[in-house]
């Protein structure tokens, strides 16, 4: 049996042959395989516990940085958008406390709003915070 015929149950989506450059700034690339939107994070966990290890896994953020090829990417696209992925909580006087999933620009704005010094360069970049930390910001 194919691995996508094998695919663990989830709570979010599980889109087949999904286009991707919809998902991305430059709005170009070809689909893949399968793309997966996770409910929250328990979701997101529970697929990849479940998940046959040997399925190539690719996370993409907001696609701000990513340029994907005509021939698609190959395995499961993991995509965190929506709001369980994006929260930005102030904890205590000092810490905030952000999603893989919240844009970068948000958190300089919550953080600026909260009176915290030491994010203002995300302002100026884009994506989210989980592409930033892979990334080089
Ligand atoms: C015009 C422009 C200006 C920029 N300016 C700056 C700057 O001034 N300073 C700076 O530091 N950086 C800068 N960057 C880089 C920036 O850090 C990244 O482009 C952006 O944050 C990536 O986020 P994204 O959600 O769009 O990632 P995507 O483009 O979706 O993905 C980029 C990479 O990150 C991986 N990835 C994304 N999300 C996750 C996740 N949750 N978990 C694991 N891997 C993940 C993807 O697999 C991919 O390899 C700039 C980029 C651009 C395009």
């Amino acid at each position: 049996m194919n691995w996508r015929e094998r695919l663990p149950a989830v709570r979010g989506r599980l889109l087949q042959d999904e286009p991707l450059a919809p998902f991305t700034w430059l709005r170009v690339g070809g689909p893949a395989d399968v793309l997966f939107l996770p409910a929250d994070e328990a979701d997101l966990s529970a697929f990849l516990s479940a998940l046959d290890p040997a399925v190539p896994v690719t996370p993409l953020g907001v696609g701000s940085n990513t340029l994907v090829r005509d021939g698609g990417v190959e395995g499961v696209v993991i995509r965190l958008a929506g709001r369980p992925f994006a929260r930005i909580e102030r904890i205590g006087e000092r810490r905030i406390l952000a999603g893989a999933g919240a844009l970068d620009a948000q958190l300089a704005r919550e953080a600026a709003a909260a009176g915290l010094a030491g994010l203002e360069f995300y302002r100026g970049v884009p994506g989210s915070v989980g592409g930033a930390l892979v990334m080089n910001a």
